[in-house]
């Protein structure tokens, strides 16, 4: 069977725009003039969406068979009736777009961090709130001022007697001048001299949590962009910014591949199927943070 598609002339064309116009809303209502033009191309993709085919705008076997109503098990759509995302969970709908992106883009799209461990969470946080707090509008309880974050205040986290919360081991932070772990006086409200800790080397221990979590950028000279969030409900010692747990901790986010949804980007703009963002809505996803594009979770 012959693909009709712009350019196209002729009874078959006629038929088709007959059709569509009655199958596609009324309002959008299409010339009946036997070519096929811009406005046929809009309606077959408006109908192709509706009918979950891949939204080319060439009416082919599969949309003719769709239009018709005869749907041969070889005419089938590949996809199924639309997904409506009400009731279901943040998996069920991160499954359903993954699944759609493949079946209707032919884009695998890799999931990286789903579920994260609160008490990691809670580290790296420390460490992200200690070397470099990306967070515009949230500081630590008592914080200062460092290339022009608010981390930490230094007199704070080194502070003998200060108690660290959710299980965050001061051990792994703080160094002395030697990069040691620093020694506490038997009554521990005080630093053996010679091994108090060293900001700088403290400074880059938490660097190296961060970096070995694949968290921080590699190049030590610079800063890191990356946000971490607390993983629990309320921050504790030494932070206690307040900050809301990352929703990774309670799997109700998901980080997907840059690269992957870069490809699926450039396969809705060529399918003129409008924005990543509104597709994702459909599922009932959204990306809140835009210093993450790559970030998910539901709406
Ligand atoms: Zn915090
Ligand atoms: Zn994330």
């Amino acid at each position: 069977m012959q693909i009709l598609q712009l350019g196209s002339r002729g009874p078959d064309v006629l038929r088709l725009q007959q059709q569509l116009n009655r199958l596609v809303a009324p309002g959008a209502r299409l010339v009946e003039d036997g070519v096929y033009g811009p406005g046929t191309v809009n309606a077959v993709m408006q109908f192709q969406r509706s009918k979950g085919l891949f939204p080319d705008g060439k009416a082919g076997p599969n949309t003719i068979a769709a239009l018709t109503g005869n749907n041969s098990p070889s005419a089938q759509p590949t996809v199924g009736t639309a997904f409506n995302p009400s009731g279901m969970t943040f998996s069920q709908r991160l499954e359903a777009f993954l699944s759609d992106a493949d079946s209707r883009y032919h884009v695998k799209v890799g999931k990286q961090a789903t579920t994260r461990d609160p008490a990691d969470a809670q580290k790296w946080h420390i460490a992200h709130m200690f070397y470099y707090n990306s967070f515009a509008g949230r500081k630590p309880a008592k914080n200062e001022t460092e290339n022009g974050h608010s981390v930490i205040q230094w007199a704070h986290i080194s502070s003998p007697t200060l108690v660290w919360g959710h299980g965050v081991d001061w051990k792994l932070f703080l160094r002395d001048k030697s990069g040691l772990v620093p020694v506490k006086m038997a009554d521990g409200k005080s630093w053996t001299i010679g091994h108090e800790p060293d900001k700088q080397r403290s400074r880059q221990a938490a660097f190296k949590i961060l970096e070995s979590a694949g968290i921080a950028t590699s190049d030590v000279g610079r800063p890191h962009g990356a946000m971490v969030a607390p993983g629990y409900e309320g921050c504790g010692e030494p932070c206690m910014c307040g900050g809301h747990p990352s929703r990774h901790t309670a799997g109700l986010a998901c980080d997907l591949n840059k690269q992957d949804l870069k490809s699926l980007e450039g396969k809705l703009t060529l399918a003129k199927a409008g924005s990543l963002d509104a597709y994702l809505k459909t599922f009932g996803l959204k990306r809140p943070m835009p210093s993450e594009p790559w970030h998910v979770e539901s709406t």
